[in-house]
């Protein structure tokens, strides 16, 4: 299996990416924020919960992402080819339980890191925000959203350098050079 982590900024391109590698590689794509919003959707008590928390740019908690990880993780289909985790570790808790659950499975996963310029970020999500109706793409949460993911998700990066199973991809650029350097590094791993 090929198992991916895509990480970076919300508007470093993980969701665009994710369709580039679904289409070559047939993996299944798993969308945090996705999931996180079908629940919102649904009207539950808990997309409430939830609601409250994305539309401040703030992370859900650690154990209801776990929860919702190891849920997907059982009832994969069979065939599966790997899977692209989008959004998900966003904190080293998060990170070191993905790891009990993927050792559990005999699973592995490597980490691209989406690397974008600030500048670039925050006209990209103002752009998205435009078409998006996504209540988190405003200036005031895209600023909380971007601020969360230097204190709490960056480090999630450091402890997959320290694991040597880190690769820097460069996001600036357009969509099809940055898929070309993921290309060239699935290709390499999935030997
Ligand atoms: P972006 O990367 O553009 O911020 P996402 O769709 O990945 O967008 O996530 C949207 C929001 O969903 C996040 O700001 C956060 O509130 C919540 N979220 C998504 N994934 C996680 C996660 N793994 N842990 C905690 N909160 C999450």
């Amino acid at each position: 299996m090929l198992n991916v982590i895509l990480c970076g900024a919300p508007g470093s391109g993980k969701g665009t990416q994710s369709e580039f590698i679904v289409k070559k590689y047939g993996l299944n794509h798993l969308s945090t924020g996705d999931a996180l919003r079908a629940e919102i959707k649904s009207g539950s008590a808990l997309g409430k919960e939830i609601d409250a928390i994305i539309s401040k740019g703030n992370l859900v908690p650690d154990q209801k992402m776990i929860d919702l990880i190891e849920h997907y993780l059982d009832n994969l289909q069979k065939d599966c080819k790997g899977i692209i985790f989008d959004g998900f570790p966003r904190t080293v808790e998060q990170a070191k339980a993905l790891g009990i659950l993927l050792e559990k499975r005999n699973m592995k996963a490597i980490m691209l890191d989406m690397l974008v310029e600030e500048e670039e970020i925050i006209t990209r999500l103002l752009n998205r925000g435009k078409t998006s109706g996504r209540a988190d793409d405003n200036y005031e949460t895209i600023k909380q959203r971007i601020k969360v993911f230097h204190e709490v998700t960056h480090p999630v990066c450091d402890y997959y350098m320290l694991q040597h199973n880190y690769f820097a991809i460069n996001g600036n650029n357009s969509m099809e050079d940055t898929f070309a350097q993921i290309d060239t590094i699935l290709q390499l791993v999935s030997k």
